[in-house]
């Protein structure tokens, strides 16, 4: 009778522990599985819009294309989200600095303050305006004199991209170490 009331509660213990076992493995697995499955979503969620979006002013690939913008250009000219960064942390670091900030670099640092965005492109960017003002433009052009005026725009933008480009070049140039001139020695019996 003893022996029998044992072997019934190990087995009563036995299901009990393989059956908690089970639940909380089962529990934490699907936490660790949903967790995953909801940051892979999040990224893949980012992923799609920093291919389709401008990181800084969040215009969409579409909208750029209808102006004739190429977004990769957008991004690397006009928007480059490192250049961004870059004033960011130069407003941040003058912003302990004993003079007081001045003009936009205090009020894009007030903005950082109040964790606002306002000073952001959002929506709209330099050159999305003015194209939206030359389309209003280009409206009351001629019919005639349209293609002259569509391809002076263009060389508009082919000059600016080109400014940007030298400006560039120079920017670097001006950054890199200088060498020091190669001295080249007098011809024999010139001394
Ligand atoms: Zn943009």
């Amino acid at each position: 009778m003893r022996r029998r009331a044992n072997l019934s509660r190990v087995l009563v213990q036995l299901a009990f522990f393989i059956l908690v076992t089970l639940l909380l493995i089962n529990v934490f697995t699907g936490i660790i599985l949903d967790t995953f499955s909801s940051l892979r979503e999040e990224l893949s969620g980012r992923k799609e819009k920093e291919k389709y979006e401008c990181f800084v002013c969040g215009v969409d690939r579409t909208t750029l294309d209808d102006f004739g913008i190429d977004k990769e250009d957008h991004e690397t000219h006009e928007h480059n989200k490192w250049d961004y960064l870059l004033y960011l942390d130069h407003v941040r670091s003058r912003a302990s600095d004993v003079a007081p900030l001045t003009g936009v670099a205090a009020y894009v640092a007030a903005c950082d303050a109040a964790g606002d965005h306002d000073w952001l492109p959002l929506d709209t960017s330099f050159r999305l305006e003015q194209l939206a003002k030359g389309d209003e433009k280009r409206t009351n052009v001629s019919h005639d004199l349209r293609p002259v005026y569509d391809t002076l725009l263009a060389t508009q933008a082919a000059v600016a991209r080109l400014r940007d480009d030298v400006a560039a070049d120079v920017r670097t140039a001006l950054a890199a170490p200088r060498q020091k001139p190669i001295r080249v020695p007098p011809p024999a019996g010139h001394l």
